[in-house]
């Protein structure tokens, strides 16, 4: 489970918001000034919304890893709570005679999609179809074109709102625009109003808080904005230009300062905020109404309902009484009925993203000035969640990644990931046009592929990947003729120039003089690709060996893997540059039944074991198909219990595996075995795991995750 992040400042502005929409209702101040009311109810106050579906925007598309099953769990939600409160407000369409009026079927489709059935609750049809618009702009063009296309909307809504003097005046426009209205009375819904908020939220989310602006400036720019907001509106007001005034142009920069502003207030979270403002704009209009019948017959309408000011106190503090109440009974509720979390999972992968954060701080504090660090995620991010390590990276500050294939490459820009991805291995000429679609950098692993991909006609960024002994992927490092034929290649464009070290693992002396052989090729090529006037913007030679045993090599970036996730390849491996390196991956199985097996039975496939003596074992719900090796079956394996080492016995099976726990008598059904990681003073590292496998942990990391939950700590 993510440990949620605390938004103090968005979780107090939900009841600001709740409470400024309270205002926009009850006119406040309109006893004591119209141009005051005006500027608070008409102008300032039309941030609120806006503040919601931004909040929502951010909390769906930013930092969530399956935004697809986000989106559908947000409709949900919000199609519940929409019906129950148009049931809630069906004795009031009753009362006003909403179902005498002709043309029944036509308005109530209108008002349930657009309008709302009441008033104030077209903010909910808002908020769904405005998600599902910001989804796909988002997931179809990504975050620049998915805002420049919102926007066109949100004018489009403008001219039908604050600016309709605008429209009115102009042909053409006149005529679309009373199209519309025969429609709907308003643009501001989830069409035109509500999309550039929502991908406005998730674009603040998935820049990260490192690249926002400082505090200061998005206050100053909220105040700013909102005084050009008044200006706007009073202008607009004054000439008679408003058909309606939800929507200001000042109102994109002010919502953009002011969630800055407020994602910058640290402190821990107001757990009740959420469900408090929610039910306090859902109820209000409800207090407005019963507020009139009481305080009639008790003689108080004077007072409660025809003074203004008075009036939204009063409204504003019943509503706030019943949405607190409504706040708690809700968290009683989930207290009550809780989610299917940590507790019932049979075998998971632990992420801990602290040592993943400190393991991007080491390494970058290893790395020469002006080296970065480009981000290996192929194969799940070394069985570690790729979208999710990649996208929880990109807020770490890293800005380039590598993967093997297109397919992970297209999946990581599908969830969101800006940054540059350059795919590793040798992808077929006829996907360029995928790759250009999603700006993924391929990498050219001979001139016939650099010919072939260039032929496909798209234009595509490519790194020439240099053969300099490994004699795997690679033009050949003495053919420069080769390498600079690909620079003056039509489509192509040469971003970068890499090779990759076979042996940098090994300090044997042999291997030392193979890999500074394999340097020095690299660089004399580059010498000669200088002399001719060339020089590709990225060259990269490391991995994480390469970074750990070379450190002193000077390129533009280091392709870390293994490092990166805290582990090294093979128990024993000792490195010229030691880093302080945390394992970020636990492996963890839940104890599905423990029982004895008396002496002489044997136990499991092939009886490849025999009790010698009456023993308990414990039943482990994991196996090979969830990557645990079916090599450490008979001997080398053991998992941690109660901080023991508990033996496997037997072989170990596709989905289960069992383990002898005589010598562990607190062990019981339920108990979280660790297969990998830390368990009290005991540690399973995944490398000395792999390596009783006979294999690496890159291997055993990689092949992980296929069937297991992570989850993220
Ligand atoms: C996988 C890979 C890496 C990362 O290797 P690690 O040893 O895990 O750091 C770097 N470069 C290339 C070409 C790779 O295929």
């Amino acid at each position: 489970m993510r440990r949620p992040k605390a938004y103090p400042g968005i979780d107090a502005f939900r009841l600001v918001a709740a409470l400024l929409v309270v205002a926009i209702h009850t006119a406040p101040l309109s006893d004591l000034s119209p141009t005051a009311d005006f500027i608070l109810t008409r102008v300032v106050a039309r941030v609120a919304v806006p503040f919601f579906f931004m909040t929502s925007g951010f909390f769906l598309f930013g930092r969530c890893t399956d935004r697809r099953a986000a989106l559908a769990a947000f409709l949900k939600k919000t199609a519940l709570i929409y019906l129950i409160a148009i049931v809630l407000y069906l004795p009031i369409n009753l009362y006003n005679g909403y179902f005498s009026g002709p043309n029944l079927l036509p308005r109530i489709i209108r008002d349930v999609l657009l309008d709302g059935t009441l008033y104030h609750l077209w903010y909910l049809p808002a908020s769904m179809v405005g998600a599902l618009i910001a989804y796909g702009f988002i997931r179809r063009f990504g975050y620049g074109r998915a805002l420049a296309l919102t926007a066109f909307l949100y004018v489009a809504g403008l001219l039908g709102d604050s600016y309709y003097g605008l429209a009115a005046q102009t042909p053409g426009l006149r005529e679309a625009y009373s199209a519309w209205f025969e429609v709907s009375d308003y643009t501001r819904n989830g069409l035109f109003f509500a999309p550039i908020f929502f991908v406005m939220g998730g674009l603040l989310a998935s820049l990260g808080s490192i690249r926002l602006p400082k505090p200061l400036y998005a206050w100053a720019g909220f105040v700013l904005s909102l005084a050009a907001m008044i200006a706007e509106g009073l202008l607009l007001s004054n000439h008679g230009l408003q058909k309606h005034d939800s929507m200001y142009l000042a109102l994109i920069p002010c919502m953009f300062c002011l969630f800055c502003a407020l994602l910058s207030i640290r402190g821990s979270r107001l757990p009740l905020a959420r469900g408090a403002s929610l039910a306090l704009y859902i109820i209000h209009p409800m207090v407005i109404v019963l507020l009139r019948f009481v305080a009639r017959p008790l003689g108080l309408t004077g007072l409660m309902v025809d003074n203004n000011l008075v009036h939204f106190f009063a409204v504003a503090l019943l509503s706030l009484i019943a949405a607190g109440g409504w706040a708690w009974l809700e968290r009683r509720w989930h207290k009550a009925h809780p989610r299917a979390v940590v507790g019932q999972e049979r075998a998971w992968i632990e992420i801990d993203h602290e040592a993943l954060r400190r393991n991007v701080q080491a390494i970058s504090s290893a790395l020469p000035h002006g080296c970065r660090i480009m981000a290996v995620v192929k194969a799940e991010a070394y069985g570690h969640g790729a979208p999710t390590i990649a996208l929880t990276l990109e807020q770490l500050g890293v800005e380039a990644f590598a993967v093997a294939t297109l397919e992970e490459g297209i999946r990581l820009r599908q969830s969101g990931l800006r940054g540059s991805i350059l795919v590793l291995g040798y992808t077929h000429p006829s996907l360029t046009k995928a790759a250009h679609r999603y700006r993924l950098t391929l990498t050219v692993a001979d001139a016939a592929h650099g010919a072939a991909l260039d032929a496909a006609g798209y234009p595509v960024q490519a790194h020439i990947k240099v053969d300099t002994g490994m004699h795997r992927l690679g033009v050949d490092a003495r053919d420069a003729d080769a390498v600079t034929g690909l620079f003056a290649l039509k489509h192509l464009r040469i971003t970068g120039m890499y090779t990759h070290l076979c042996a940098s693992d090994s300090l044997a002396p042999s291997d030392m003089d193979f890999t500074l052989e394999q340097i020095r090729r690299f660089d004399r090529l580059v010498k000669v690709l200088e002399k001719k006037g060339l020089r590709p913007p990225a060259l990269h030679v490391q991995s994480s060996y390469g970074l750990l045993n070379y450190p002193q090599l000077q390129y533009d970036y280091v392709r870390v893997g293994i490092a990166l996730y805290g582990c090294l390849s093979a128990p024993g491996d000792r490195t010229r540059l030691k880093l302080p390196l945390r394992p970020a991956l636990s492996l963890k199985a839940r104890v599905a039944l423990i029982r004895m097996v008396p002496a002489g039975e044997s136990v499991g496939y092939g009886r490849a074991f025999t009790a010698l003596r009456d023993t308990r074992i414990a039943l482990l719900p994991i196996g090979y198909a969830d990557g645990y090796p079916r090599a450490l079956s008979e001997g080398g394996g053991y998992v941690l219990l109660h901080g023991h080492a508990a033996p496997v016995i037997g072989r170990i099976c596709m989905d289960q595996l069992m383990v002898d726990v005589t010598d562990i008598p607190e062990a019981a059904a339920g108990d979280v075995a660790v297969l990998i990681g830390q368990d009290a003073m005991a540690r399973i590292g995944a490398a000395d795991l792999a390596g009783n496998a006979g294999s690496i942990a890159n291997e055993l990391l990689s092949r992980m995750g296929r069937r297991l939950t992570w989850i993220h700590a």
